[in-house]
């Protein structure tokens, strides 16, 4: 397994292997830049097929939270931990102690956090071995309330963007969603959109999740393998990365896709391939930052606060008509204007830094 020259390798800084025999804990934490502050982001927990899969994730990963930080404009620089395993069968407290262990060790260059298949229950046996961590039930909490609003929130704005939707207005009514991924983000999103008016198509791979989902909204329940190919407006992949590739891509017949899922792009150049399909694509670090939003309140002076959260989350639509709007008038991608913006912010950060060592 190579990991300097893998293709996901990007000038990373620290990539820490911790095992824990006791527990069978094996975790990857990938920093991949603290220019900014501290590596901050989620901790998820995933039967991966083989450990090198496990690696890149990680990378890819932590790569994404360097963006999204940025973008959010966050003090906050971009790291990820992924822990190899089954969450409804394997995970246990004393596994996510001995991930706080490891967490510690790192001394706050990485502040760990929720993703799939760790929740508000896991950080607080994290927090027993280590401070570094956010979104505790009795801090923020969890964060996925907040990244399902500011991804309905970039929904309106694409939409409101007009990119072939029925109707743009404040309410959905008119406008069908399908949700992919009906976990702790989709399922709240799923319920934001209902309450909006939206019509409904879901799908999960446990059929539990999409049955409660289509309870409560009145979705209809789709096939996961094929959710992405539903004649919809909107396709919100909500699961796991990787979902936009060659061979959903020319199946999609969504106009706008606005998801939650990290890494929903195979490929950069999935990017252009959506661009030239006419397909208009909300960078997935810049619609799903709510919970990281959400949870850099508890770093501020005054302590955490719901209020401030919100209001801060609301910025995602800003953002997100600016990137589209520049995508438009530039002829670049939606994807690409947003690591311009990124990376700029990025870099005017360091050459200040540097500037004030000098
Ligand atoms: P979760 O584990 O609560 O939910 C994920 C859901 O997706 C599960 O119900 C799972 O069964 C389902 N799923 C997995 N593979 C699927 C497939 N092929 N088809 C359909 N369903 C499938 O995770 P979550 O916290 O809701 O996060 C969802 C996505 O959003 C992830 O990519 C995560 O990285 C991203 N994200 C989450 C947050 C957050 O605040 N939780 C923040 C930013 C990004």
């Amino acid at each position: 397994m190579s990991v300097f020259s893998s293709t996901a390798f990007d000038g990373h800084e620290q990539v820490v292997f911790g095992h824990d025999p006791d527990t069978g804990l094996k975790a990857v934490i990938a920093i991949h830049s603290t220019v900014l502050g501290p590596g901050v982001g989620g901790c998820r927990m995933w039967a991966y097929g083989d450990e090198a899969a496990a690696v890149t994730d990680a990378l890819r990963l932590s790569r994404g939270m360097t963006y999204k930080n940025a973008m959010a404009g966050l003090a906050f620089g971009g790291a990820k931990a992924v822990i190899l395993g089954d969450a409804r069968r394997d995970k246990t407290p004393a596994m996510m102690r001995a991930f706080g262990r490891v967490v510690d060790r790192l001394a706050g260059r990485y502040i760990t956090a929720e993703d799939v298949g760790i929740g508000t229950e896991d950080m607080a046996q994290v927090r027993r071995q280590t401070t570094h961590v956010l979104g505790l039930a009795d801090t923020s909490g969890d964060p996925s309330p907040f990244t399902a609003l500011g991804v309905f929130l970039g929904i309106k704005a694409a939409l409101a963007h007009g990119a072939g939707a029925s109707a743009a207005d404040d309410g959905l009514a008119g406008v069908t969603v399908a949700v992919q991924g009906l976990g702790h983000v989709g399922a709240d999103l799923a319920r934001r959109l209902h309450e909006a008016g939206a019509k409904l198509v879901v799908a999960d791979i446990h059929q539990d999740a999409a049955a409660r989902v289509a309870r409560l909204t009145g979705a209809r329940i789709a096939d996961p393998a094929t959710i992405h190919a539903e004649p919809v407006d909107v396709y919100a992949p909500c699961a796991l990365g990787g979902v936009l590739n060659d061979r959903t891509i020319p199946e999609i017949r969504a106009r706008i896709i606005a998801g939650a899922a990290n890494n929903q792009l195979a490929e950069p150049r999935h990017a252009r391939v959506l661009t030239d399909r006419g397909i208009l694509y909300a960078p997935d670090y810049v619609i799903n930052a709510g919970g990281v939003i959400n949870i850099a309140v508890e770093h501020d002076a005054a302590g955490y606060d719901a209020g401030r959260a919100t209001a801060r989350v609301h910025g995602i639509s800003e953002t997100m008509a600016r990137i589209f709007a520049e995508a438009t008038a530039s002829g670049r991608t939606t994807a690409e204007v947003a690591d311009a913006m990124a990376e700029a912010r990025i870099a005017a950060h360091a050459a200040s830094r540097d500037a004030s060592a000098a």
